[in-house]
């Protein structure tokens, strides 16, 4: 099992974030007992996170909050940083915008639990070239989906998730939605993504 926390940064979950999601600070204790769940489990986490400069094509002083979107999660700023309840445990962090020589060694269960994946896009596969070879290397049979937002990166994650991993679980009382643009369920359920809350998760790991 590989966890797979979804862009839990400060510029979308406090009210004082750049780009603020109304609600996602509610979300903050089924983080954070996420978080507590893969530690005391030794259960590997996927943090994504975006991570722009001043000419993403993503970002627009006059944003449609569809394509495009003020400025959130410059690289270097407080606003780029996890939360409290997600800050990732001593991770490897692999940069959008470098390329790195990975060895297998590098994914062994001893050597890191936490991997950060920064991007400068929507979907994680298409923000960062090292996505595919990262999840290849886990080869996780089943991925644990959390995060914001439902309807922009998240959506992205599950979809590009669900093509190469055979279990993808979203835990739907972690997840939280931008106004304005269509939510993904309907797709989801045809790829065989299953929505599942934080309780059931909790109950499927200790059937295990
Ligand atoms: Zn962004």
């Amino acid at each position: 099992m590989l966890f797979w926390n979804v862009d839990t940064q400060i510029d979308f979950v406090y009210p004082r974030g750049k780009l603020y999601v109304q609600g996602a600070e509610n979300l903050r204790p089924q983080w954070k007992e996420l978080t507590r769940l893969a530690k005391e489990n030794s259960i590997r986490v996927v943090n994504t996170a975006d991570y722009h400069y001043a000419n993403s094509a993503e970002l627009d002083s006059s944003p449609d909050f569809v394509n495009t979107f003020p400025e959130h999660c410059m690289a270097g700023t407080r606003g780029a940083d996890y939360i409290r309840e997600t800050d990732p445990e001593d991770p490897v962090i692999f940069d959008w915008d470098k390329e790195y020589l990975i060895t297998p060694g590098l994914f062994g269960r001893e050597e890191h639990r936490n991997f950060v994946i920064r991007k400068d896009a929507f979907d994680v596969f298409t923000g960062n070239p090292m996505t595919e070879k990262i999840l290849k290397y886990l080869n996780p049979d089943t991925v644990v989906v959390y995060g914001v937002t439902t309807n922009v990166c998240v959506d992205a994650a599950v979809k590009g998730l669900a093509k190469k991993v055979n279990n993808v679980y979203v835990i739907k009382d972690a997840i939280k939605e931008l106004p304005n643009i269509p939510l993904p369920f309907e797709t989801w359920e045809k790829k065989g993504v299953e929505l599942i809350t934080l309780e059931k998760l909790k109950e499927l790991m200790t059937a295990n």
